[in-house]
């Protein structure tokens, strides 16, 4: 593999014990990475891509490539390029519904994608004025049918009404592409009956549209295993989603297609930062913080899972509430959740953070200074 030639080591003491790395480090495990591209895979009945936001390292890709992933979802060109040096033969779904007429003309041209997402006329219209129709082209219609109860909402920002589906598939059809359908249920989707939903919806603008639905995409929003996390597991969602299949397709359902971001990498990397201040008040301030790793940490209601390192050993003992601190000098860099830790945790200590895979490394930035994030491949992290 291709793969940057990162240092690797059996486990988090190891890797401690020889580099005590003083810089953010995340933490990728191969082979547990492999196994959630396995679980869905096995799991699911139809075609399984990965939404490259979620974690867009190239070894991520490349792996996932090499469990046989043949279609990756991008949002931006710089996606795609990344996809096409990563994982050269995959299929691409570009399904933002949010383009400019460059960024259209850069996928149809440079990187030959078929397949595009719309939630309104203008952006058909929009991609008309580039692609010329033909039914090679697929126009993904993005809808909405309700808010999952337990789930990150991205309805708010995507996705046309039932009825206005029905109207742009027939549009699309109209025109000469080929149409279909997406939804996204919202991240982190603890509520197993929104894909059902979705599914029942689908079926009735693909019949009131008059359209035979050749793919359906059910996107993305399966949950990770958070601690804080109520939901049951994935195969719970696709034995629900294959009864749904059924009952709203009969025996001719469309080609399925999943597209986990979360869900697919959150296990395979956790997050490894150091404690560069310890105060009174039960307070820890860390080398990374709501401005890099822990961004989604700080508005997301997660908890993940946590250790606590000395040197090459863990620290035990009693724990009381902490509240944890980033490195930067802005008061918005203040974890909202409470950790129980060992209570005396102290400079120089290292905090595991477990489950960290997805929205961490994607969303770093370099404020104040605090730019370097190390990464190592590390066989048994803290799940
Ligand atoms: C973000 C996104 C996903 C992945 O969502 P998760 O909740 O991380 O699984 C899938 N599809 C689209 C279109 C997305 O924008």
């Amino acid at each position: 593999m291709a793969t940057p030639p990162y240092r690797r080591y059996a486990d988090t003491a190891a890797l401690i014990a020889d580099m005590a790395p003083d810089h953010p480090a995340f933490l990728f495990s191969e082979q547990v990475l492999r196994e959630a591209a396995r679980t869905f895979e096995k799991g699911f009945d139809g075609l399984v891509t990965y939404a490259v936001k979620a974690n867009p390292s190239d070894h991520i890709i490349e792996i996932l490539a090499d469990e046989g992933l043949k279609a990756f979802d991008v949002a931006s060109v710089n996606e795609m390029a990344l996809v096409r040096r990563f994982a050269p033969e995959a299929g691409m779904h570009y399904n933002n519904p949010i383009k400019s007429k460059r960024e259209i003309a850069a996928a149809w041209h440079d990187f030959g994608i078929k397949s595009y997402a719309i939630d309104n006329l203008a952006q058909l219209e929009q991609i008309a004025t580039i692609i010329p129709p033909t039914t090679d082209v697929e126009i993904t219609i993005r809808f909405k049918a309700g808010k999952a109860r337990k789930s990150y909402d991205f309805g708010t920002k995507f996705g046309v009404s039932e009825t206005g589906a029905i109207d742009l598939a027939q549009k699309v059809q109209a025109m000469g592409y080929s149409a279909s359908l997406c939804f996204h249920v919202g991240s982190q989707c603890e509520d197993v009956n929104a894909y059902e939903r979705h599914i029942a919806a689908a079926g009735r603008i693909a019949t009131k549209a008059g359209i035979v639905l050749k793919r359906l995409n059910i996107g993305g929003g399966f949950p990770a295993s958070y601690p804080s996390s109520s939901a049951p597991p994935l195969k719970k969602y696709f034995d629900l989603i294959r009864k749904a299949v059924k009952k709203t397709f009969g025996d001719n359902p469309p080609e399925m297609i999943v597209e986990p971001g979360r869900a697919m990498v959150t296990p395979c990397t956790s997050l490894l930062l150091r404690v560069k201040h310890q105060r009174a008040g039960l307070s820890v301030y860390l080398n990374d913080g709501a401005y890099g790793a822990l961004m989604e940490v700080k508005f997301m209601p997660i908890l993940p899972s946590v250790r606590v390192w000395r040197g090459a050993e863990l620290l035990e003992g009693p724990t009381a509430p902490f509240t944890i601190f980033g490195p930067t000098c802005d008061s918005y860099d203040v974890l909202p959740q409470i950790f129980e830790l060992p209570a005396d945790i102290a400079e120089d200590d290292w905090i595991e953070f477990g489950l960290m895979g997805a929205y961490t490394q994607a969303s770093v930035t370099a404020f104040n200074g605090f730019s370097e994030r190390l990464q190592f491949f590390v066989d048994d992290i803290l799940l």
